[in-house]
Formats: C-alpha cells, sequence, structure tokens
C-alpha cells in the first residue's frame, strides 16, 4: 500500500524548542488571559505583518465575528460565497443578511466590476476574502468604499505573511481577520487574529473576547469567550521562528507542481499575481475541460490514498443550513469553479517525489 499523503500537515517546533517555551508556565501558572506569551505574540506579530494593532483569539473565526461586532455593521454585508463557511457564518451570526458577489475566474477572489450594483441602503460593508493567499483588488474596492461610505474588512485566513509591493496584505481597509489554525501556513494550534487601523478599536475588541469585561468592576459590551491561550501563543512565538523558511519549502513545492501541470489541456493553475509576494498556502486546480471530472481525479488520488480537497465545494450559498436563502445561479463564475476545482496536498515537508507521484496519478 502506498504512503498515505493528506492534504496539509500542522507546523510544529522541535519537541524541546515548545517545552523550553512553556516551561515558565510551569512557574507562573498563569495559563490563559492575556499572560507574557499572549503579549509577546501579539508585539511579534504586530511587527511581521506590519500593522499597527492586532488583537489575538482563540481562533480566527471568533475574531472575524468580533470585528463584525466591534465594527457595529448592520443591515446587509456584500461578500463572497466561494470561501469557508466561516465568513458567512460570521456574517449571519451577527444578525447581518450576508449578499453573495460573484468571483473573478481568474484568482478566485471578488469580482469587483459586480460589486457596486448589489450596493442598497443597507449596505454597510465589504467582507471580501483573499482565498488561496490571492490578493483581492484592494484599491477598486478601496475606491467603491469610499464612494459609498462602506467598511472593509478582509478574510485573510489564507494570506498570513503575504505582501502587495512590500506592503503587509493585512494594512488594506478597516480590518483584516488572520486564522492560525493548524492547517494554516501559520498555526498557533486553533487561533486566530484581528489586525486594524482604527487604535478605539483595541479596547472593545480586548473587551469582545473576554465577556466584554473592560476594567475589574465594569463590563460594558455582551462578549463571549475568545481569549487566546498561554500554549497557543508559545506555540505561535515558536512557528514564528520557522515560517519564512516554511513559506520558501512550499514554494518549492508550488514550482514543482506547476511545472508538471503547466500547460496541460484542461487543467488551469492560478498566475503569480504582479508586485505579490505569496505565501503558497494552496495549490488549487481547475478541471475544465480536462478528460477526466474533477471528481474522478478526486477519487483516483484517494484509491492511492492521497486525499486532495474539494476546496471549496459546495458554496456556502448552497449550504443545507441555508436552504432556500440565497440563489446560487446568482453567482455562476463561483458555482462553475466551486464544481471543478480541487486543492492538491501542499505542506512543508512534503517530499518533492510525492509531488511527482501526484502529478503522475493526474497526468496518466
Ligand atoms: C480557516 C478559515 C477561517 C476560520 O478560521 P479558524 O481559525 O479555523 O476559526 C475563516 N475563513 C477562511 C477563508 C478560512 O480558511
Amino acid at each position: 500500500m502506498n504512503k498515505t499523503i493528506q492534504i496539509a500537515c500542522s507546523s510544529m517546533p522541535d519537541f524541546e524548542e515548545y517545552t523550553e517555551e512553556i516551561r515558565g508556565l510551569w512557574e507562573s501558572h498563569w495559563l490563559t488571559n492575556m499572560g507574557i506569551k499572549h503579549k509577546e505574540l501579539e508585539l511579534k506579530l504586530v511587527d511581521y505583518l506590519q500593522v499597527s494593532d492586532i488583537t489575538l483569539f482563540t481562533n480566527g473565526h471568533f475574531a472575524l465575528e468580533s470585528i463584525i461586532a466591534a465594527t457595529g455593521l448592520m443591515g446587509e454585508v456584500i461578500t463572497t460565497p466561494f470561501t469557508f463557511a466561516s465568513t458567512t457564518h460570521a456574517i449571519v451570526r451577527n444578525g447581518i443578511n450576508p449578499i453573495f458577489c460573484d468571483i473573478n475566474p481568474k484568482d478566485y477572489t471578488i469580482d469587483v466590476d459586480k460589486i457596486e450594483n448589489l450596493i442598497t441602503d443597507k449596505t454597510s460593508a465589504i467582507i471580501p476574502v483573499h482565498v488561496y493567499g490571492n490578493v483581492c483588488d484592494v484599491d477598486r474596492i478601496d475606491e467603491i468604499a469610499r464612494k459609498h461610505n462602506l467598511k472593509v474588512i478582509y478574510d485573510a485566513a489564507h494570506a498570513f505573511g503575504v505582501t502587495v509591493n512590500g506592503k503587509g496584505v493585512g494594512t488594506f481597509g478597516d480590518a483584516s481577520m488572520f486564522s492560525f489554525h493548524a492547517t494554516k501556513v501559520f498555526n498557533t494550534i486553533e487561533g486566530g487574529a484581528v489586525v486594524f487601523r482604527d487604535e478605539k478599536l483595541k479596547r472593545k475588541l480586548d473587551a469582545l473576547k473576554n465577556f466584554g469585561i473592560t476594567q475589574s468592576d465594569a463590563v460594558e459590551y455582551v462578549g463571549g469567550n475568545a481569549k487566546m491561550n498561554e500554549f497557543q501563543a508559545a506555540m505561535g512565538i515558536c512557528n514564528l521562528r520557522h515560517v519564512d523558511k516554511e513559506i520558501v519549502r512550499r514554494k518549492a513545492i508550488v514550482d514543482r507542481y506547476q511545472d508538471r501541470l503547466y500547460n496541460t489541456k484542461g487543467i488551469k493553475l492560478c498566475k503569480p499575481q504582479a508586485n505579490v509576494k505569496g505565501n503558497y498556502a494552496y495549490f488549487p486546480v481547475v478541471f475544465d475541460g480536462y478528460r477526466l471530472m474533477r471528481d474522478e481525479v478526486f477519487e483516483r488520488l484517494k484509491t492511492q490514498n492521497i486525499y486532495a480537497r474539494k476546496y471549496f465545494y459546495p458554496l456556502v450559498s448552497d449550504f443545507e443550513c441555508y436552504k432556500g436563502r440565497f440563489n446560487i445561479t446568482e453567482t455562476p463564475v463561483a458555482k462553475h469553479i466551486s464544481d471543478s476545482i480541487i486543492c492538491l496536498p501542499l505542506y512543508a515537508d512534503l517530499a518533492l517525489e510525492d509531488v511527482d507521484r501526484i502529478c503522475d496519478i493526474i497526468l496518466k
């Protein structure tokens, strides 16, 4: 039997590096509630991401829910259905109506030419997704948002470490959410963060993740509990030391996939974006007119113990929990891509021989 290859493999520091990092916790007994590791990771990430401010969370999803709440969004928010469940759920769980805009067929981010048609007097924000680490058309989105007085919050869950003309991707819009889930390019086991411009948001976000508590005797907001604990932060501090090297190794794997699959009739790959330094988070492949359908490729790989992922399928607007609420034919490009895309295994430790084996199965 061939060895199993999963879609992702979580990055971990050496065991000794991690245990050294958490040793002090056995003296302090301070395990959560914004301890020393939490503070240290916030400082290091502000620097790494080149942003002005940050608040850490126990996961990316609650980071997104909290920034939507903190910004006071209402009514309708324009977003895309070609994303992970979290983006839409965060909007809906805040009592807001998601309005789905189609994606562009080039990089699968929001189609900026279709946003303005969807704006109504109820629209309060645009929540686009830097899907696969591909950067949205941030300039056009900024222009539209200014013209219509809308907030912009990016779901940057996939875009850790990405820069545009040397600028951190988290500097665009009013705020961005990053996910540090185990399967992401940078992980804190589970974790996430909001980065933002307006320094007044810091106090509110810090409170929202801690029951709305602002001082020892004051609860100013109806907050939840979404604090990052010290063990998560320690994992982040360790992983951050190695993330640049990991991104370089990811690039070598992506280059190999590109070399092998590029120029094959019916196989469509994402082109690198101009002026963007990517993070090689995912390797999406669209099968459009190829002699095998997407599902056939998926099954073939599976019989060889290789686990690709139909990411993102189905569209959020097609989820059981939203039955009858949205019309998937209104976002035809998203529908088509969702039906024909697969993400191939990709992680820093993936061997190039394994990349070749995967490509052989697809091309054979
Ligand atoms: C991972 C992810 C999230 C949610 O992040 P968690 O840290 O898993 O809560 C949100 N949006 C997108 C696009 C994601 O991929």
